[in-house]
């Protein structure tokens, strides 16, 4: 099965090394024999609900995210529509503050957001930085944050995971980033997947079952010794270092 990912601005939303994730989608996917067609979505480009089973956004400085930001809510209705209809996405970090309504970085400047995922984002004066351990339907999931951003989401709303260690969406409400249907976003940059197989397994299944219109697949399980204690390490140094703020 091919796997049709578009990824949003890759020239502007690539920083932590988030571009790994797409390589690890790639990578788990051939082991199961489906190929992933990756193409980016650009300024010039339109979004065109139906045509990929799996998006993403990656992070970037508000900078970064400022360049982008009016031309992605400009593609609101179909981005939204897109996921209504079964498409998957992961949003990491400056990606994921985009997909709520707004976000005001840390030089006040108004950020319009794409409205699919129920919260806010406003900068915040110290910096968010660290390893983090969340406790998620999924199993355990470790990442790595740095973000200015405190994210506050509606109520009602279903985050990720609970924060174990580290500071999550706003350093205080214990949770950490945001699910709705098939689309997750979340601070844990690193890049996220290569340490968390798991997520990335579920994101592929999903993907697969908007493209056949069926449920989400079993895949086949992989040897993931390797993955598992990049995951320990992490987890571990988020135990014993993260959520402190800088
Ligand atoms: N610029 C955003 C913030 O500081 C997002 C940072 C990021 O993507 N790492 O909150």
């Amino acid at each position: 099965m091919r796997i049709r990912v578009g990824h949003l601005y890759p020239d502007y939303l690539n920083i932590y090394a988030d571009r790994g994730n797409i390589a690890v989608f790639a990578q788990r996917a051939a082991w199961r024999r489906h190929e992933l067609d990756v193409t980016a979505i650009g300024m010039e480009d339109a979004i065109v609900p139906g045509t990929h089973d799996l998006y993403y956004v990656g992070g970037g400085q508000d900078r970064e995210q400022f360049l982008v930001a009016e031309n992605l809510a400009a593609k609101a209705a179909p981005l939204i529509e897109a996921v209504h209809d079964g498409a998957a996405l992961l949003a990491v970090c400056g990606g994921y503050q985009l997909l709520g309504r707004g976000y005001r970085g840390f030089h006040g400047e108004e950020m319009p957001g794409v409205g699919l995922l129920p919260l806010e984002t406003v900068a915040g004066d110290t910096r968010m930085i660290g390893d983090v351990l969340l406790d998620t339907d999924l199993g355990p999931i470790a990442g790595f944050e740095n973000h200015a951003g405190r994210t506050k989401l509606d109520p009602g709303a279903q985050p990720l995971g609970r924060v174990v260690s580290g500071f999550g969406n706003d350093g205080e409400s214990g949770e950490e980033g945001c699910r709705l249907l098939r689309a997750i976003g979340t601070y844990l940059h690193g890049p996220l997947l290569p340490r968390n197989p798991r997520l990335a397994d579920w994101l592929l299944a999903q993907a697969l079952a908007h493209r056949t219109g069926g449920e989400p697949p079993v895949l086949a399980p992989l040897d993931d010794e390797l993955e598992a204690q990049a995951q320990q390490v992490s987890a571990e140094r988020a135990r014993t270092r993260g959520g402190r703020s800088v």
